[in-house]
């Protein structure tokens, strides 16, 4: 059954909340990119990624997450051109990535930002175990035990038809990380100078 699911920074200033939680509402996956392991010791937040350097993340349709509290301390790190990595500036906690642009009808929330308080049900229960790893050659070490597999040709087609039944029904806005009026990030993305990148590796 659906749920919400309370957002929320390790301090508590930002808040949001993302509804209709379930794992066919979403897609859950083990990413080992460099560039997810670089935002956490950007962030000195190591404490966000298993022992092989992975990110837990649950991707979601933009216009079902909301932030509801403390937006002013929303930062966004630029790496690339096509993702930004959202941040909670009061205690560094990393929030999301999104596309560059409003329109990507996705979120892909980090799991330091989906609260589940100790009377809810266990994360795996509302999210559904990670259904994939993906870029696992750019593991620190060895896989976790419960690592998932790599993703298959059918999880790729599951993934693009979720994606695509969220822009149809109209899920994939507003994202809450945009002003939908200025059609612009909430907080103007920061590009890493090509020497402050190079000391995350
Ligand atoms: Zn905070
Ligand atoms: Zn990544």
């Amino acid at each position: 059954m659906p749920l919400d699911f309370p957002l929320r920074c390790q301090c508590g200033h930002v808040r949001g909340v993302a509804r209709d939680v379930a794992p066919s509402a979403g897609f859950r996956f083990v990413c080992y990119c460099e560039d997810c392991q670089a935002f956490a010791r950007f962030l000195r937040r190591p404490d966000v990624l298993d022992t092989a350097g992975g990110t837990d993340i649950f991707q979601m349709a933009a216009g079902r997450a909301t932030l509801t509290a403390g937006t002013d301390a929303l930062r966004c790190l630029r790496f690339s051109s096509k993702v930004l990595r959202w941040y909670a500036d009061c205690c560094r906690t990393p929030i999301a990535n999104t596309a560059a642009g409003p329109r990507f009808p996705v979120v892909a929330l980090i799991h330091s930002f989906m609260n589940h308080g100790a009377d809810s049900l266990p994360r795996d229960k509302m999210l559904g175990a990670p259904l994939c790893r993906i870029y696992e050659r750019s593991a620190l070490g060895p896989l976790p035990p419960n690592a998932p597999a790599p993703p298959s040709l059918g999880l790729f087609a599951l993934r693009a038809s979720r994606v695509l039944g969220w822009w149809l029904r109209g899920l994939a806005r507003p994202s809450p990380f945009f002003d939908v009026r200025a059609n612009a990030p909430l907080s103007p993305p920061r590009v890493l100078t090509p020497n402050e990148r190079a000391a995350l590796e």
